[in-house]
């Protein structure tokens, strides 16, 4: 039968519609959604960093209408937009439950970094991207929640290695219109523009909205023609620039969003700081609370009852200190609206109050202006009571009041398309009556399913996946990983001079085990540990039976020569002639690497100096994918290892001294790749399938990836912090 042509109206609705999903990062964790902007554009969703605002513009709308004529494209898109719309709409969320009080008053998350997706580059690494799994959460439980953070035109550098393995630095200008962001307007529907007092001039902003499924982000930009021209740059680049920079991009952020509320007439019930950069919102709301008249001793207690602080870590250069000089130059006209003497402000930021050298500290700011404080695993909680204990010296560090919440990762946005595919086929066509689990106890709802612990337990239970689905599965995601690198690695090697030019389809061993590492280059995570065993590492690689090959990828801050200089030795390492094509160095490590990374790889290398590690979360991503942890007792890994769900790296203590610790972390690592990691491998059995292997990787599943996802983070925010008082 033919099917009758969709009439104007129904076209102009459905391409609103289409336009509307492409501005909300919903898409970025559904998978019909993506299959449907894929379809629209195969090159285009891969060339354009798969963003659906770029496809949808690299489509002219006429095109789009034509495709609509098509039956089932139309009804791939009608399905798309009635779980977008049933999603944004759902009456029954979790927080309709447990926080109703937070639809009205909202929790304010203030972080200088938002990383949600590859299409939109301002993050600099995992504080970022923990943020931005934050802000997924709360929409999937439907918090009262917002976001503030700052635009970041340029976001964060892209990465180019030069002839001598030098990490160069470009920038890409990301254009807010191609994409996921939208114009915040005022009533008028006019350009919403706020200011703040910086230095001694007053600095406009605009702000961009992202819509993270039902929450926003709002960004602030001060790229406005009416500023000068060093303001205007203000935003330009991630952590860009010197502490002036620093200091000055902080005070857009803590002030300029305090500001933004109010303009935008939201009335936050709690401030959260993700990190000491947004600290200087307490300023504002003392400020406030001054102007209305009250006395300073209240304004202070009333500012520390509404904010809460979130340290990331015990890496002292993470916490951002500024001279007193600084300070007064950057604040200096704020700090004539404030009726609180120069040196009173300085003192909220010092250890000793007493002492004038002591720079201002944000973290220290933090800690004193708000009514609690923790940190992001167990230990890193332990650390920070140690690091701390002389802003309460009146209490045994035990009680220094950090407490703490372990990271988490948004699942759903982390597991890869085939991942995402193979699991849900399971829960709605698993047969063995396994599917009453999915229809009875969560109503058909995939997503409640995916991030609850029943549905992760099944996956001990061979009866619900066997072992050959699960080794079919690896294959075939090591596979996505070696190609995705050789494509990488020609393109990466059309730079270099022609005698380095690399065989790329020799790289790389579909059959090996492949240890994977990717994070920041900062020198405490020790990307190049392993090779410390420098002969023993090329026997293990040249094993004709049992091979073992790496890949690497990563960033090193601008400044940071010594995390380059660690670039620069894998990178050397991955040309000599015993590692070549063995070892790999992927460039411009993103969400989109990382995601590759850590669904491909068997093993997830962690190695950082304990206890540096406040959390670490890349570990996390790998798990649904049945990538197995191997770690340094540091971080999560310490609450997730239960010595049957992945392999750790030495004990749960660490010697004192630095050198020591790399001599020891070094032996130990090599010694559980090759009498655990190695064997347990290639102990295949008669059908060719590694048993013992596979139960690991079950019991990862099982135990590890409905504990560390930021579902049960954001859920103990709220229960333990966002609603008590
Ligand atoms: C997950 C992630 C990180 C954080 O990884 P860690 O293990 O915490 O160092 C950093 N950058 C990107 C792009 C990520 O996806």
């Amino acid at each position: 039968m033919m099917k009758k042509p969709l009439a104007v109206a129904e076209l102009n609705e459905l391409v609103a519609g289409l336009q509307k999903l492409s501005r909300n990062l919903w898409w970025s964790w559904d998978q019909e959604a993506q299959d449907f902007f894929y379809e629209l554009s195969p090159r285009g969703w891969q060339n354009l960093f798969h963003n659906a605002v770029a496809v949808l513009r690299e489509v002219s709308e006429y095109e789009l209408r034509v495709r609509l004529q098509d039956a089932d494209f139309e009804s791939h898109a009608r399905g798309v937009l009635n779980n977008f719309n049933a999603y944004l709409n759902e009456p029954n969320t979790w927080g309709h439950h447990h926080a109703p009080q937070l639809h009205k008053n909202p929790v304010a998350y203030f972080s200088a970094e938002f990383g949600f997706h590859e299409s939109l580059p301002i993050s600099a690494g995992g504080l970022g991207i923990l943020a931005g799994d934050h802000a997924k959460s709360a929409s999937d439980l439907g918090l009262g929640f917002v976001g503030i953070g700052l635009f970041y035109r340029e976001g964060y550098f892209q990465q180019a290695i030069d002839n001598n393995n030098w990490q160069t630095e470009y920038y890409n200008a990301v254009d807010p219109h191609n994409v996921p962001l939208e114009p915040v307007l005022d009533a008028d529907g006019e350009r919403l523009v706020g200011n703040v007092e910086i230095g001694m001039s007053v600095v406009d902003y605009q702000v961009w909205r992202v819509n993270v499924g039902r929450i926003p982000i709002f960004l602030l930009d001060t790229n406005l023609p009416q500023n000068e021209q060093h303001f205007r740059d203000l935003t330009t680049r991630v952590y860009g620039g010197d502490s002036t920079t620093r200091i000055m991009q902080e005070t857009l952020l803590g002030i300029g969003g305090i500001r933004l509320l109010r303009a935008l007439g939201i009335e936050p019930s709690t401030f959260h700081m993700n990190e000491g950069h947004a600290a200087f919102l307490t300023l504002e709301l003392v400020r406030e609370k001054l102007a209305a008249g009250k006395k300073i001793a209240e304004a202070y207690a009333a500012t520390k009852q509404e904010c809460l602080f979130t340290t990331h870590t015990p890496v002292e250069a993470g916490h951002d200190r500024f001279s007193p000089e600084l300070m007064n130059y950057a604040l200096q006209r704020y700090l004539g609206t404030l009726p609180v003497p120069l040196t009173e402000i300085l003192a909220l930021g010092r250890v000793n109050p007493q002492d004038a050298l002591e720079p201002f500290c944000m973290t220290v700011l933090a800690l004193k202006l708000s009514r609690a404080a923790n940190g992001v695993s167990q230990l890193h909680g332990e650390v920070s009571r140690h690091m701390w204990h002389a802003l309460y010296p009146s209490v045994p560090v035990e009680e220094v009041p950090i407490g703490h919440i372990t990271n988490g990762i948004h699942l759903l946005g982390w597991m890869k398309g085939p991942v995402r595919k193979f699991w849900r086929k399971k829960l709605t066509n698993g047969g063995n009556g396994e599917t009453a689990l999915f229809r009875d106890k969560f109503g058909g709802n995939w997503a409640h399913a995916l991030n609850s612990t029943e549905f992760w337990q099944k996956m001990t239970d061979p009866a619900f996946v066997s072992d050959e689905e699960i080794w079919a599965l690896r294959y075939m995601l090591r596979r996505e990983l070696l190609e995705f690198a050789r494509r990488r690695l020609l393109y990466q090697s059309q730079r270099v001079t022609p005698g380095d030019y690399i065989r790329f389809d020799h790289l790389l061993n579909p059959d090996a085990l492949t240890i994977g590492f990717a994070r920041r280059f900062a020198t405490y995570k020790r990307a190049p540990l392993i090779f410390q065993q420098f002969d023993s590492i090329v026997k293990l690689v040249k094993d004709k039976q049992r091979p073992v090959q790496f890949l690497y990828a990563g960033k090193a801050h601008p400044r940071d020569d010594d995390g380059k200089r660690f670039i620069q030795q894998i990178i050397h390492l991955s040309k000599h002639s015993d590692l070549t094509g063995n070892l790999v160095f992927l460039e411009n490590y993103d969400v989109h690497v990382a995601r590759q990374m850590v669904s491909g790889c068997d093993i997830w290398l962690n190695n950082p100096r304990r206890p540096l590690e406040a959390s670490g979360t890349s570990g996390m991503k790998a798990s649904c994918h049945g990538c197995m942890g191997f770690s340094i007792m540091d971080g999560w890994w310490r609450e997730g290892y239960d010595g049957t769900n992945g392999f750790a790296i030495g004990p749960d203590s660490h010697p004192d001294s630095v050198e020591e610790q790399d001599r020891v972390d070094s032996a130990n690592l090599y010694q559980t790749l090759t009498e655990q990691v190695v064997p347990m491998f290639y102990n295949r059995d008669a059908q060719g399938i590694p048993r013992e292997w596979i139960k690991r990787i079950r019991n990862a599943m099982a135990t590890l990836v409905p504990q560390f996802t930021t579902d049960r983070m954001v859920k103990e925010y709220a229960q333990k912090y966002y609603l008590t008082k």
